[in-house]
């Protein structure tokens, strides 16, 4: 991967989402790896997961989207901002299959197990199922080619393919 600063991070879409919990900023970024931040927003003090541990692109990638509004506020998630982060997702969907769709694809060029690629593919059925987004069955459908690539005698494999039948025959029914 290309190597990028704070800003084309930001701009390129990878800060995944930001949750602003009280003075802290907790966020996922997708670099090499998905990296995590966190941001004490009253001296500045913050973490990063990456190699470097903290006052990174990362960081700065995660200020500029916070600057910009890309937020969301959960006073009170605690020790599970990510948890706060998914429940947004799921009342914006369309965003929500957005994020999703960039994870599958970091995961699809990373993930050695398949097993965050397979778990994250289920969702964005989920979520393309639930916003009838029918436009994205081909990335999917493309999505799982790649898989079946790389992971051929799974059975996991047929499960995620007949899930992506089911999306096709949800769509034809929906056109009746
Ligand atoms: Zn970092």
């Amino acid at each position: 991967m290309e190597k990028m600063d704070g800003e084309a991070i930001y701009l390129s879409g990878r800060v995944l989402w930001v949750v602003k919990s009280r003075e802290e900023l907790h966020a996922k970024v997708l670099d090499d790896y998905p990296y995590y931040v966190r941001i004490d927003l009253k001296n500045g003090e913050n973490i990063c997961t990456c190699p470097s541990g903290g006052n990174c692109k990362h960081l700065e990638a995660v200020k500029l989207a916070y600057e910009h509004g890309f937020y969301f506020d959960c006073p009170d998630s605690g020790m599970f901002p990510e948890a706060c982060a998914f429940s947004m997702l799921n009342e914006v969907p369309g965003l929500g299959l957005e994020v999703t769709l960039k994870e599958l694809r970091h995961a699809l060029e990373t993930d050695e197990s398949g097993s965050s690629a397979a778990m994250l593919l289920l969702r964005a059925a989920e979520l393309v199922e639930r916003t009838k987004a029918w436009k994205k069955i081909p990335v999917l459908e493309d999505a799982v080619k790649e898989y079946s690539s790389l992971f051929p005698d799974y059975d996991l494999t047929e499960r995620l393919k007949s899930r992506i039948e089911l999306l096709l025959s949800k769509r034809s029914g929906e056109k009746r």
